[in-house]
């Protein structure tokens, strides 16, 4: 477990690093990418001290997980913004969207039909991103890059203005800037704003290009154990 006190300069760390970065990209133009503390595999006592810092948006990628530990600080900390980052399941789009304020990883017709059906039966507004697998590896969630346009049209006939950009995860051996340009691309050619692009070891040059929001872990949180 990381020390309270590491965390929250971890994060601090983070934050001058993006400034940094936000400087170089189109001068200022667009806001610094937002920073989501990661914080899959960690419980409370690593979560809590960043919530009491101030700190709102936050992480996961398993919906069990999440509701295993978020309830209770959600509850305490009601401002908290909880963004749900990795692949959903049909199955789970009930509990998701009971817990989570954005979802970043909507990749399939017949997911965004069971979102929008579960938004329909609750009045839930979740903020909602398509995840592109811009490496096109077939272990991977996301739609393709020759699929986007389309895919993004017909999610933004259901969803209208809660659909607000495109997520990306690089394959973790290529150079990650190919594929952040292309995430932003097909962003700007569908009149899509926010990026979410960026983890721990890329997250400077993803804000660099323009990210929005920028998924950190373990440069916040320490190294997670194998699971
Ligand atoms: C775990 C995870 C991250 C954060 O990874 P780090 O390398 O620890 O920053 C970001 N995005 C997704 C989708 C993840 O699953």
């Amino acid at each position: 477990m990381t020390a309270a006190p590491t965390i929250l300069s971890n994060l601090k760390a983070v934050k001058d690093e993006i400034t940094k970065a936000a400087k170089r990209y189109g001068a200022g133009k667009a806001p610094p990418a937002q920073i989501i503390a990661v914080s899959k595999t960690h419980g409370a006592e690593s979560i809590l001290p960043l919530l009491e810092a101030g700190h709102r948006l936050f992480g996961e990628n398993r919906v069990q997980e999440a509701q295993g530990k978020w309830p209770e600080l959600k509850a305490k900390h009601p401002k908290t913004e909880l963004h749900l980052i990795g692949p959903l399941q049909s199955n789970k789009v009930r509990e998701a969207l009971a817990l989570f304020d954005v979802i970043h990883t909507i990749d399939r017709p017949k997911l965004a039909a069971e979102i929008k059906k579960e938004m329909d039966k609750t009045g839930k507004k979740p903020t909602l991103f398509i995840q592109v697998n811009t490496g096109k590896e077939p272990q991977k969630a996301g739609a393709m890059p020759e699929e986007a346009d389309d895919f993004i049209a017909e999610c933004k006939k259901i969803f209208g203005k809660q659909l607000v950009g495109l997520m990306c995860i690089p394959p973790a051996h290529e150079e990650p800037a190919p594929h952040f340009a292309l995430l932003r691309t097909i962003a700007e050619r569908n009149g899509l704003t926010q990026l979410s692009m960026g983890m721990s070891g890329d997250y400077g040059l993803a804000s660099a290009m323009g990210a929005s929001y920028v998924r950190v872990g373990s440069a916040i949180f320490g190294e997670r154990e194998a699971a």
